[in-house]
């Protein structure tokens, strides 16, 4: 039988080599061969959705510069906190963090911190960048959809996922065919998509549930009593019991290095939990495949994106680097 080579889906676009999440981005990601870009999705003060890794803006804008004094206790400047307007005056850059009043960047051999000029963007504006691209080259090119942090959204006042099927249900992405998956990490979402939005709007597109670590308070869920606590997510990731994840998602999206296991003659081998997911009829697109941060015992991308193609048979590959990606796959 003729194997499905996977889909390679550009982690925030080709955020190895332009500043991640933006349409430039985006715009390089279909040009080195990805079959899908990834993005995640954020809500601000007055409900627009933007492109936006992080629930704040403080790591990749001059937000701190721009608007002094909007920070919240943590120090961060939360999109929820500013309106669209406001948000698409700010200059974006490469990822970077603030140490002792330095500006360093997370990824040193990337694209520079603060060169050139780069914004923001919303939702909508990159599902019609998408379209344009897919209008002028004739190339269908997909999204992979995260909702983020949705249980902080709602703690926050807002309704993201019925946001975001709003825009995706009048952009025409309905059904599997349409070239569209949603993820999150929080069950309890995906949950609500499934029993509610799904049937109200009647799009059905896959979900995937994306699987951290509890540690990384990721998720967090109300108690009846109203406080908000740590969800706990590690039961996912064992193979007795990932398959209970089928009753809302169609497909797991887990760390790269959950799928991995020392072997026994040295190197690594693919372990139980992707057969487990496939068994309980889900499909499996782990995430993030980076040259530049590989997983822990691995030598080499080619090596990782072989395990994960050959051994753990996975859907799709979520990669910051979807030109090396598209090399493996030709290759292979
Ligand atoms: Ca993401």
């Amino acid at each position: 039988m003729q194997r499905v080579k996977p889909a390679i889906v550009a982690h925030r676009g080709a955020s190895a080599y332009l500043p991640e999440s933006t349409l430039p981005a985006k715009a390089l990601a279909v040009a080195q061969g990805a079959d899908y870009v990834e993005h995640d999705i954020v809500m601000t003060r007055d409900n627009e959705l933007l492109v936006n890794h992080d629930l704040w803006l403080d790591e990749v804008s001059d937000v701190a510069e721009r608007f002094p004094g909007r920070a919240r206790e943590d120090g961060h400047f939360y999109v929820i906190d500013f309106d669209l307007e406001e948000i698409l005056t700010l200059g974006v850059s490469s990822r970077f963090r603030v140490v002792d009043g330095d500006v360093l960047p997370v990824w040193p051999d990337r694209y520079p911190v603060w060169q050139g000029r780069f914004g923001f963007h919303t939702f909508e504006e990159e599902l019609q960048f998408l379209a344009g691209i897919e209008h002028s080259t004739g190339r269908r090119v997909g999204i992979f959809t995260e909702l983020k942090s949705p249980w902080f959204h709602e703690r926050e006042g807002g309704d993201l996922a019925a946001a975001v099927y709003d825009v995706l249900g009048r952009y025409g992405y309905r059904t599997a065919a349409d070239g569209c998956r949603v993820m999150s990490f929080d069950p309890q979402a995906l949950r609500h998509i499934r029993e509610e939005i799904a049937p109200r709007t009647g799009i059905t597109v896959p979900l995937t549930q994306l699987i951290g670590r509890t540690a990384d308070q990721e998720v967090f869920e109300r108690l009846p009593s109203g406080e908000w606590v740590n969800y706990d997510v590690d039961w996912m990731r064992d193979p007795t019991r990932v398959g209970a994840l089928a009753e809302w998602a169609d497909g797991i999206g887990p760390d790269i290095a959950m799928l991995l296991d020392q072997a026994d003659a040295g190197g690594l081998r693919v372990n139980d939990l992707a057969s487990a997911a496939q068994a309980a009829g889900m499909y499996v697109t782990p995430w993030t495949l980076r040259a530049d941060a590989l997983p822990p015992g691995a030598d080499s991308y080619g090596e990782v994106f072989d395990l994960l193609a050959r051994d753990a048979l996975v859907d799709a590959v979520i990669t910051d680097f979807p030109d090396l990606a598209e090399a493996c796959r030709t290759a292979s």
